[in-house]
């Protein structure tokens, strides 16, 4: 009946349902917040390079006016208007010192001023641009935006403007170039908080998430525990208090498997006409009852009890008329017996009363009340009354003596007492 695997797979499938997702959701949040800076940071960091490639070339138009042209036998030199270019460093050593960009300038595909060192300080004059920069900038003169850039070996976000002579002729071009690792830091450090914040919410959820599933999967153990005992015969095990309070369904299933516990309880131990014990549970309460005695000489008496001319009631009050003197009978001895004793139709219009930690002598006292309030007693049926009378066998038990002995012995008593003219207690140890 018990299926453990079963039990750990519904567990596991609710984390899966359950966390998973959650986790999957944290994760996607996470990367499209850090993608999402990552785009926006790079469009800043573009705009920003633009309008510095923008001032500088309007600050060497001011400085310098004129246009861009090589002079000297073998080109050695280039000029704006008067001024030669090469060596003057200090408006771009300026600007980086201010902003940590790198700045070149290229006449054509060559770099002819710059702040680009090599590993031994010295500016990396005279190196030419990449292909595709050629391509894009100095042929197709278009500014361009390279977001992972390799210049002198590093990574660089770089942009480069065409920078054009009075007659529109691209002449070369300003490199503006932000190390990748600058970027990436600005990008962590924009999205550091929100993805702490994202991560300690799925954290927080997933707990929660996690603590509701393992309170679920426990509240199903708890209710197969208990299905799997009334299967096995107990009816009388408690349901977790916890669980019958929930009030979602598996708290209305806990409350309906304790109301059909109680249901097969009584439909097992009581009399369906009655509503007293039925023989099986006068049975079970004596057999236990004789090894307590065994035990530890626990004294009780046997009873057994049979209304006196049943036939003719039935015959004088119909059927109905004796159900109704049954009922009057077994309440009449459920009253007069403690909680701890025992009164159980034990078949037709036969009764079983066990007395505990009493003597004989009491017992029969005890008995002898009851059958006087049983002899007093006008049980209504429709608008006539009936009354019965009873005989009784009396047997005092022990620790040594079976149930059937037992019951036997009572049963011969019964009889003489019927022999004897009914109505009355017959036992064969008291006078
Ligand atoms: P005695 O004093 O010798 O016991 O006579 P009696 O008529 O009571 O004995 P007998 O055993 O001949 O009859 C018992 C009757 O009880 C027969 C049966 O129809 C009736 N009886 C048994 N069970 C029920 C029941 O549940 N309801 C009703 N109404 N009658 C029942
Ligand atoms: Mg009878
Ligand atoms: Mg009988």
């Amino acid at each position: 009946m018990k299926d453990k695997k079963k039990i750990s797979g519904l567990y596991r499938q609710m984390l899966l349902i359950t966390i998973l997702p959650l986790i999957c959701m944290g994760v996607v949040i996470m990367a499209f917040f850090y993608k999402g800076f990552e785009a926006s940071m790079q469009k800043e960091v573009k705009n920003e390079m633009k309008n510095m490639a923008f001032s500088i070339e309007e600050a060497y138009d001011s400085i310098y006016p004129g246009d861009y042209r090589l002079v000297g036998e073998n080109y050695l030199a280039v000029v704006k208007g008067e001024s030669v270019l090469n060596g003057h460093t200090g408006y771009i050593d300026s600007i980086h010192k201010e902003s940590s960009m790198e700045i070149s300038l290229f006449y054509e595909d060559a770099r002819i001023l710059t702040t680009l060192t090599d590993g031994n300080g010295e500016r990396i004059v005279g190196s030419t641009a990449h292909t595709i920069v050629i391509n894009d900038v100095l042929k197709g003169g278009r500014e361009s935006f390279y977001p992972k850039a390799d210049i002198g070996g590093s990574k660089y976000f770089a942009y480069y403007k065409p920078i054009c002579n009075s007659d529109g002729s691209v002449v070369g071009m300003i490199e503006l170039g932000k190390p990748a690792s600058d970027i990436d830091r600005m990008i962590l450090k924009a999205v550091l908080p929100i993805l702490i914040i994202v991560a300690a919410a799925t954290i927080l959820v997933a707990f929660i998430t996690f603590s509701y599933a393992t309170g679920i999967t426990k509240t199903i153990k708890t209710l197969d525990n208990s299905l799997n005992s009334i299967a096995a015969g107990n009816l009388t095990s408690d349901m977790d208090a916890q669980v019958l309070k929930r009030e979602d369904e598996l708290g209305h299933i806990a409350n309906s498997i304790k109301y059909m516990q109680k249901e097969l309880k009584n439909l097992v131990e009581q009399d369906a006409l009655t509503g007293i014990a039925n023989r099986r549970s006068g049975e079970k309460y004596l057999r236990s009852l004789i090894k307590q005695s065994a035990a530890n000489g626990t004294k009780f008496v046997v009873v057994i009890g049979d209304i006196d001319l049943f036939k003719k009631v039935n015959d004088t009050f119909g059927h109905e008329g004796g159900d109704t003197a049954l009922k009057g009978v077994a309440a009449i001895l459920k009253k007069n017996v403690k909680k701890s004793e025992m009164a159980a139709r034990w078949g037709g219009e036969e009764f079983l009363i066990v007395f505990r930690d009493c003597t004989l002598s009491l017992a029969y006292e005890r008995l002898e009340n009851i059958l006087e309030e049983i002899r007093n007693t006008e049980f209504d049926y429709t608008d006539r009354s009936i009354r019965v009378t009873m005989t009784f066998g009396m047997q005092e038990g022990s620790g040594d003596m079976t149930i059937e002995t037992l019951v036997r012995l009572a049963d011969e008593l019964l009889y003489k007492g019927k022999q004897n003219g009914r109505n009355q207690i017959c036992t064969s140890d008291l006078e």
